[in-house]
């Protein structure tokens, strides 16, 4: 886990009515009203950011979207700009999820430019990459995370890579249940704060957390987090239950 506040997400998906996410979000901030030594963000649709805000605001909990559009305003149908994300209370946003990139033609160049605009913004990137099963199978792995991170950083300063968090998701562990095991996560990790090492210098390499994603459950938070490397976790599922996203949240270590 490293010396680094951990950093747990719950990404939400395309679940839950304005009413369901308020509830939840109410039990989650009882559930965890304890919590001090970890850093929490959920991200619900677009549509339960402003209401869930309001939740928030009587907890350490932070929010954060689950996608963004690079222009902060114009003829963009069905697009949210980051000044709208910043008036709806958020202060993270995920972007690059693999299911944006498979279902809705996200590539590393789009990647490229919503971190721009949210770190000119001031909105915090939860980045992520991540192989496909195939990608593994051939030997990929290297090369397309290499690819992802100098093409989704490219243009990034210094200053403004401290505001991003990045997140490893295998494809192929992603709602599916295969959980990738620790030792693989860890090489992965090693592997990409290397990769930010070379970018950015070893000591901003070192501040920057890298979560891990992919079925993760109350079960196996803790071992995947004794990892060096692994700074948190992006957790999409077993988010969506306030009792288990709770449980991840004290289970960490
Ligand atoms: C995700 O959607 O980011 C994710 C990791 O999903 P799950 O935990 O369901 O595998």
């Amino acid at each position: 886990m490293g010396n680094l506040k951990p950093f747990i997400a719950g990404n939400w998906k395309m679940f839950k009515t304005c009413n369901e996410a308020v509830e939840t979000a109410k039990k989650l901030v009882l559930f965890s009203a304890d919590v001090t030594e970890v850093d929490v963000m959920i991200a619900p649709p677009f549509t339960s950011l402003a209401p869930v805000s309001e939740i928030l605001k009587h907890s350490d909990i932070s929010l954060g979207a689950q996608d963004i559009f690079w222009e902060s305003e114009g003829a963009y149908t069905g697009e949210i700009s980051p000044p709208m994300l910043l008036s709806a209370g958020c202060k993270h946003v995920i972007i690059g999820h693999s299911e944006r990139r498979q279902y809705f033609n996200e590539t590393d160049q789009t990647v490229n430019k919503k971190i721009s605009a949210a770190v000119h913004h001031h909105l915090s990137p939860i980045f992520c990459v991540g192989e496909t099963e195939r990608q593994r199978e051939s030997k990929e792995t290297f090369s397309v995370l290499d690819k992802q991170i100098q093409n989704g950083l490219r243009g990034i300063s210094s200053d403004d890579m401290k505001e991003v968090i990045v997140a490893y998701e295998p494809v192929w562990a992603i709602g599916t249940g295969k959980t990738a095991t620790s030792e693989q996560v860890q090489e992965i990790h090693q592997f990409i704060r290397s990769l930010l090492e070379r970018s950015f210098g070893s000591v901003l390499a070192k501040s920057i957390r890298i979560l891990y994603g992919g079925s993760v459950k109350p079960t196996n938070v803790k071992e995947l987090m004794s990892m060096k490397d692994v700074n948190g976790a992006l957790v999409g599922g077993a988010s969506l239950n306030p009792e288990t996203f709770s449980d991840i949240i004290h289970n960490y270590k």
